[in-house]
């Protein structure tokens, strides 16, 4: 490469890079937006960051409550990876965390279990079918970049800390140890959490 080609591509890079980062941003953002609104059938209307970095998207206002109880899940989460040395996808940044609608407040045994309705899909016909959908904690929308829903918790905040980890450990688990995420990623075959320990 000659030194006039150099210049180009380096006034092209200079050029280009202050203006493109954010469109890639707000284009991945809008793909992930419009999966976590056709599966919950939720509106995002509300976009935030944790203390600690991690983005999030809510129905509503996150409280500061559930902002921290989501770095304190993080944390739990990063703890246990670090402890089975894995290395990737262990910053608050890498996760994006969508506030859904709780489409139930209590569980079949009556406790406080803000959960969302989601598609049965493999569940159907197992311990979970509720007659076409189960009802779940959370779920994964996307591993790049790494994207979960939980539902809003006015209480109980300790459970957003645990399915924040849950919900994380698929994730971490996909970029760290394929073979494990592929064993334990479809609760209906039994297996639940903490998976990581
Ligand atoms: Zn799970």
């Amino acid at each position: 490469m000659n030194k006039f080609s150099l210049q180009i591509l380096l006034l092209l890079f200079l050029t280009i890079t202050p203006f493109s980062n954010p469109q890639a941003q707000s284009r991945v953002d809008n793909i992930l937006i419009n999966e976590a609104e056709r599966i919950t059938r939720d509106t995002f209307t509300f976009s935030t960051e944790t203390p600690r970095g991690a983005h999030v998207f809510a129905v509503n206002k996150p409280t500061s409550k559930m902002l921290n109880s989501i770095d304190a899940g993080l944390a739990d989460l990063f703890t246990v990876a670090l402890r089975n040395n894995y290395s990737k996808r262990l910053n608050y940044s890498d996760y994006t965390i969508f506030i859904a609608k709780a489409d139930r407040g209590k569980n079949n045994a009556n406790q406080y279990s803000p959960d969302i309705a989601i598609g049965a899909a493999q569940y159907a016909g197992s311990v979970y079918d509720q007659g076409g959908f189960i009802y779940a904690a959370g779920m994964v929308l996307a591993f790049s970049p790494c994207a979960f829903v939980i539902a809003e918790h006015t209480k109980d905040f300790q459970r957003v800390s645990e399915v924040v980890r849950f919900e994380g450990e698929h994730i971490v688990l996909y970029h760290n140890h394929r073979k494990h995420y592929n064993k334990t990623a479809d609760h209906s075959q039994g297996g639940g959490h903490p998976i990581l320990q």
